[in-house]
């Protein structure tokens, strides 16, 4: 019993505001035996989760064996979560809409080059930490133990969505952009947008498409031979992964954090030096071998009163782009780029202005 329970099945949803206790018992339960949920949370969430089964369930006590729930602050959150990434032998990833349902993701019926790029970034289709969650994933190299969960009533959306993905993005598998893919195409009506203007958020739903498996659920009505029949089918597809993913674990510490020194880092793996900002707050780390470029540097070159404060495509503030260098070696490289870390928009600081590039 002991060696079984060393499996970490963690569960990752989208938004903690809403209940999902009745999931949470009903996954608890289905992965029981391989081994234990394990939740990241605060600590009132794990007393609202007593709570309710306290009131809800027979045996509670039972249940709460099989659940780790690791407390955990806001701000410690990016951190804990990616160390429990690493540790786990399976990842379930709850995905659910913010409001009732997902919104769509086609491209703008009408439009031209100027309309597209004042037109306000698409809000993410689900929740910017589940978005952030998936970016931790990928780094370390846990999609392929990852099983999606969604209700049975967005079972076709999300079939569709992932199905359609690159076409929404022009991303293809590893985020590397699709050959021969074009944001704008010339119409009879004249240049049309090809894609919807969507946020750095929602096109690490790309990475989804390397996940193990999609498992839907009937919300609310959790009968009990629907339930059965959750349970068989999820303990299965549990233990698949958990006997697959033996060799594959990653240290996530070099993922983690600033350092002066260069580490090897995603998506390539080639040495960088990131010592400005946490590695676990990036969702985009350019290609190559790079240096990043403190914001109190930028801002010094960019003193001019006329000079741009602000990214040049979604506004957001400097503080929210990745400015860098290509290289270890900042003699070397004069230019310095930079990459919003909200649109995803490469730019560059010249002669004291910020530019658009690429
Ligand atoms: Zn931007």
């Amino acid at each position: 019993m002991a060696a079984k329970q060393q499996n970490r099945i963690l569960y990752l949803r989208t938004f903690r505001s809403r209940p999902d206790h009745r999931l949470v018992v009903s996954l608890a339960l289905a992965v029981a035996n391989p081994g234990k949920l394990v939740i990241v949370g605060p600590a009132e969430d794990e007393a609202r989760l007593r709570q309710w089964t306290r009131a809800h369930v027979s045996d509670d006590n039972t249940i709460h064996q099989h659940i780790e729930y690791i407390v955990c602050s806001d701000d410690q959150w990016r951190r804990e979560v990616n160390l429990q990434i690493s540790k786990a032998s399976c990842v379930l990833l709850y995905m659910a809409p913010k409001r009732r349902k997902f919104p769509s993701l086609r491209a703008p019926k009408a439009g031209d080059f100027e309309d597209f790029y004042s037109s306000p970034v698409k809000e993410p289709v689900t929740g910017p930490g589940l978005l952030r969650e998936i970016v931790y994933l990928r780094r370390l190299d846990k999609l392929k133990s990852t099983l999606l969960l969604c209700a049975a009533s967005d079972l076709p959306y999300f079939s569709r969505l992932l199905r359609d993905l690159p076409i929404h993005t022009g991303l293809g598998p590893d985020m590397t952009p699709l050959l021969g893919f074009y944001l704008f195409q010339n119409t009879p009506k004249g240049l049309q947008p090809m894609v919807p203007r969507i946020s750095a958020y929602d096109r690490q739903l790309v990475n989804l498409r390397a996940a193990r498996g999609l498992i839907s659920f009937r919300k609310g009505v959790f009968s009990r031979s629907s339930q059965v029949k959750f349970s068989h089918d999820l303990t299965e597809l549990v233990n698949q992964v958990i006997r697959d993913s033996r060799s594959s674990r990653v240290q996530p510490d070099v993922m983690l954090g600033r350092s002066p020194r260069p580490r090897r880092l995603p998506p390539d793996g080639a040495r960088k030096i990131i010592e400005f900002t946490n590695v676990e707050d990036l969702l985009y780390i350019p290609r190559y071998e790079i240096a990043d470029v403190g914001l109190a540097e930028v801002l010094e070159i960019l003193a001019e009163p006329e000079a741009n404060h602000e990214c040049l495509s979604c506004g957001a503030s400097l503080s929210d782009i990745l400015f860098y260098v290509r290289g270890l070696d900042r003699a070397a490289n004069s230019s310095i780029r930079g990459r919003c870390q909200f649109c995803f928009e490469p730019m560059i600081v010249e002669s004291g202005q910020l530019r658009w590039w690429g």
